[in-house]
This record gives structure tokens, sequence and C-alpha cells, in this order.
């Protein structure tokens, strides 16, 4: 299995992991597969309790984006999430591994990516951004995915428009350490769904309009 990922999608990573340095942050990776290849279209993030060596994403979110995704981009879904380890290196951890095991739970095919953005946001050289795809195998081995850019012009188009709609996809809330963990009310994630079904009612007329 191999993966390929389109440019906006790793940009957003980037620039998530980078604007957050002194914590882990995470996200979903979008997109789909092409025979054996899990193509990466869009990474979108969403409330999440990060510190300098964990993150976890709410499950609401994974909920929330694989409905929308259903009803507005059937042709899209999850594929997999990523992850920052700044300064630490690339890796899976124990509790990646766990992590990673439901992913390919509810998708065989998943994918996680791990970026150590720590260096490349000081030197800015593609030789200091440190990037790795993973699976685990049935005995909880870690193994490497090969992973390039998605460069075929009809997609990377398609995915960048995509991917810019969904930038302000959820509502961005101040990041809470573990310790401090902020209930987040039923009418707030009602809020947050309303956002995302008006959001893509408006994505689903542009490719209506586009499509064939
Ligand atoms: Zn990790």
């Amino acid at each position: 299995m191999r993966a390929r990922i389109y440019p906006l999608a790793l940009g957003k990573i980037l620039h998530h992991s980078i604007s957050n340095i002194n914590q882990e942050v995470a996200g979903l990776m979008v997109g789909k597969v092409v025979s054996d290849v899990v193509e990466v279209w869009d990474a979108i993030t969403g409330s999440q309790q990060g510190t300098p060596g964990y993150v976890k994403l709410e499950e609401s979110v994974m909920a929330l984006v694989a409905e929308v995704l259903m009803e507005n981009l059937p042709d899209l879904y999850i594929v997999g999430w990523y992850h920052s380890h700044p300064g630490l290196n690339v890796f899976m951890s124990p509790i990646d591994v766990e992590t990673q095991k439901a992913y390919q739970a509810m998708f065989p095919k998943a994918i996680a990516l791990v970026i150590d953005p720590l260096e490349f946001s000081t030197s800015w050289k593609i030789s200091d951004l440190k990037i790795g795809v993973f699976r685990v195998d049935k005995n909880r081995g870690v193994v490497p995915v090969r992973f390039t850019l998605g460069l075929q012009r009809r997609k990377v188009l398609e995915s960048t428009l995509i991917g810019l709609q969904t930038i302000d996809l959820i509502p961005k809330k101040p990041d809470v350490q573990a310790d401090e963990l902020v209930k987040v009310s039923a009418a707030e994630k009602i809020e947050d769904a309303d956002y995302i079904v008006k959001f893509f009612s408006k994505a689903k007329k542009f490719f209506s309009k586009n499509k064939g």
C-alpha cells in the first residue's frame, strides 16, 4: 500500500502543526482509495486536547466530519489521521499504535501521518521537514507506508478547491490542556453541526454545478 498526499492537504497539516509548535496537534485526513493508493485530498481538524507530548481529537469531530462528507461529498471519506510530534521526531508511540488500530478497525486501509515540524519551522529547509506515514500490522508492528505528493492536475485543482472550503469547517476553540478539560455543552455541539451543514450545502452547490 502507498499514500499520495495532495498539496493543500499537506500544507494544512504543516500549517496546523507549525502554528502550535509547543504542543501536539491532530486532525483527520480525508480522501479516497484508488486501487492500492490512499489518496489524501484534504485535512480537517477540530476540538482537541493537547500537551507537548500528547494529543486527543474529540470523537465528535470524526462523527461530524463523516456525516457531512457522506451527505455532501460522497466520493470522499476519512482515510486516516495526522498528528504532530514537535521536537520528538517521527515515530508511532504505544498510544499512537492503539489509536491507529482503532482507525484500521473502522476503515481497514486507514493511515497515520506523523509530522515533526520543529526544525523546519525555524530553518524552512525542506530537508528538515520530518514526516512519516504508518500503518499497524496484525502483531501491532508499525509498518512505514511509502508516500508521494499528488501531482495529477485535475485532482490537484479539485482537492485544492475542497480544501479551501474546509479550512474553517469546524470553528476553532482555544486549545486546552488535558488536565483542565472543558466540557462542551450539547448546545455548543449542535451549533457546530449547524455550521458544518450550512457550510457543506454551499460546497454541494459548487460540486453539482461542476460535475461531469
Ligand atoms: Zn504520537
